[in-house]
C-alpha cells in the first residue's frame, strides 16, 4: 500500500491529463487522495493482519474518493481483504487468487468487462499473469492498458463521447497498471 501511494503520488498529474479528454480529469486527484488516506491508515493504525490490510485500504478508498474509481478498487480490495480472512500470514499462491476475486467483483459492481475501456482492460490480463509471476502481471497489466487507446468506451464518463472515445489510454487503466507495478516492485 505504501509503494502504490508512493507510484500513484508521482504520476497522478499523467492521469488527470488522460482523464481530460475522456473524462472530467479527475483521476489523478482521486486516486492521490485515496491513496494518501490509505498510506497513513496504514501508517498510523496498521491493521494486525494482510487481509485486514486489504479491508482497511478499500474502506479507505471508498470513503475518501469521489469518483467511480474509489467504490471500484475499494470494492477490490475490500473483496480481496475478506477472501484472505484473519490469517497472520499469506502465500503468494493466496493473494494471488485473493486479487483475482477482488478483480471478480469490480466487473460485477461495474457490469463491465474487458473490451469496455476500463480499469479491468489492465486488471483482467494483470490478474491472469500473476500464475506466471509479479513481473508478468506488471506487464501484461501495462500491456492492457495501452490496448485500451484504441477501444471505443463503453463504460464510464468516457462512453459519453461514443466514437470520440476512440485514441485515448483509459485513465483507470493506467492507474491498475501503475499498481501491479508497485506490487511487482514490493514483491521482489
Ligand atoms: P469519475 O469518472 O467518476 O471521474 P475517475 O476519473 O476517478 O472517476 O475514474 C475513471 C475510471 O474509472 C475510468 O477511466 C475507468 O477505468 C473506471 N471506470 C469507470 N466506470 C467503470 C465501470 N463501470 N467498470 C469498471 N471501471 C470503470
Ligand atoms: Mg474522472
Ligand atoms: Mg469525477
Amino acid at each position: 500500500m505504501t509503494a502504490a501511494a508512493a507510484v500513484i503520488d508521482r504520476e497522478a498529474e499523467r492521469l488527470t491529463e488522460l482523464d481530460s479528454p475522456i473524462g472530467d480529469a479527475d483521476h489523478g486527484a482521486n486516486m492521490q487522495r485515496g491513496f494518501v488516506a490509505v498510506a497513513k491508515m496504514v501508517e498510523t493504525e496498521p491493521p494486525a493482519t494482510p487481509g485486514g490490510v486489504l479491508t482497511a485500504a478499500g474502506r479507505q478508498l471508498i470513503s475518501s474518493v469521489g469518483g467511480a474509481s474509489g467504490p471500484l478498487y475499494g470494492t477490490l480490495l475490500r473483496r480481496a481483504g475478506k477472501a484472505l480472512g484473519d490469517a497472520p500470514q499469506v502465500s503468494a499462491q493466496e493473494l494471488r487468487s485473493a486479487l483475482g476475486a477482488g478483480v471478480d467483483a469490480v466487473g460485477q459492481l461495474g457490469g463491465s468487462a474487458p473490451g469496455d475501456k476500463t480499469m479491468l482492460d489492465a486488471l483482467v490480463p494483470g490478474v491472469a499473469a500473476l500464475a506466471t509471476s509479479f513481473d508478468a502481471a506488471a506487464e501484461a497489466a501495462e500491456g492492457g492498458a495501452l490496448a485500451t487507446v484504441p477501444i471505443l468506451a463503453r463504460k464510464g464518463r468516457a462512453s459519453y463521447l461514443g466514437e470520440r472515445s476512440i485514441g485515448h489510454q483509459d485513465p483507470g487503466a493506467t492507474s491498475s497498471a501503475l499498481l501491479f507495478s508497485a506490487l511487482a516492485e514490493v514483491a521482489k
